[in-house]
């Protein structure tokens, strides 16, 4: 059988006891290796298959075929594994075999509801997740994506919001989202959120971003027309009369 455990965004604390568990029950761990430092005292002595980044597929087949062999096979994502996570790629091989393997998603905190934490309460309202990342979606479907989304303005919680290959792609983002999305509205960025003392915040307008500041591991968050910041927390309303 195969757990598919999202770890949530780094720090122990925020993992979940099921998660825990999982791992626990665990023979094998199979994982990218920016995520697996965050667990190794939890994989000690157990079979572990570290792999970088853009072996998605190899990784996962590998862990169909350590099930296949009766082992009990944890797949770790960062956040949640359902989210830009590996769920979706071990279900999709795990549809394709003769012999389907047992599959638990186990979910995690994902880094947007971390990072919305972090700064207040920045997605009370209707929000969207847009990942920046165009290695598997053509970036005209995300520059459409992001131009929807600030037109019916939603807060938009923006993932992989720079690479080393791709730095260019948050300020274009801006760009797109500029037509709808007024210079005042806020902007909260948390870079390893959920990570102790490696987390920075920001919170800005859009007119002021600053872009130098992300990375791979920020989470980027642009409010909708009623977010404020009050002291330095960012807030948007629910609704609710006071
Ligand atoms: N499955 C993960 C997302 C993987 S995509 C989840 O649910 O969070 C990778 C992107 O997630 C990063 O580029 C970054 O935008 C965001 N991210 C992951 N961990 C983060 C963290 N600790 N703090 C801020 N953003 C994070």
């Amino acid at each position: 059988m195969i757990f598919v455990v999202g770890i949530g965004p780094g720090g122990r604390k925020y993992m979940t006891s099921e998660a825990l568990e999982a791992i626990e029950k665990s023979d094998v761990v199979v994982g990218y290796k920016t995520y697996l430092r965050f667990i190794y005292d939890l994989i000690e002595g157990k079979e572990v298959y570290e792999s970088g980044m853009k072996e998605e597929v190899n990784r996962c087949k590998n862990a169909i075929d350590l099930s296949k062999k009766g082992k009990i096979v944890a797949v770790v994502s960062g956040g949640d594994s359902g989210i830009y996570g590996m769920a979706g790629l071990i279900h999709e091989l795990n549809s394709r075999e003769e012999t389907r393997q047992n599959i638990v998603v186990v979910q995690g905190v994902t880094s947007s509801v971390s990072a919305a934490a972090d700064l207040g309460a920045p997605i009370m309202h209707d929000m969207c997740q847009i990942s920046l990342s165009d290695l598997m979606t053509p970036w005209e479907i995300i520059e459409k994506r992001l131009k929807l989304a600030a037109e019916a303005d939603f807060v938009i919680c923006l993932y992989n919001p720079k690479s080393r290959g791709r730095t260019d792609h948050l300020k274009k983002a801006f760009e797109i989202m500029s037509e709808f999305k007024d210079g005042s509205t806020i902007v909260g960025i948390v870079k390893n959120a959920g990570r102790g003392e490696e987390l920075e915040k920001y919170i800005m307008t859009f007119d002021e971003m600053d872009f130098e500041v992300c990375d791979m591991s920020t989470m980027v968050i642009i409010g909708n027309k009623e977010t404020y910041i009050y002291d330095d927390k960012m807030v948007t309303p629910r609704g609710y009369s006071i």
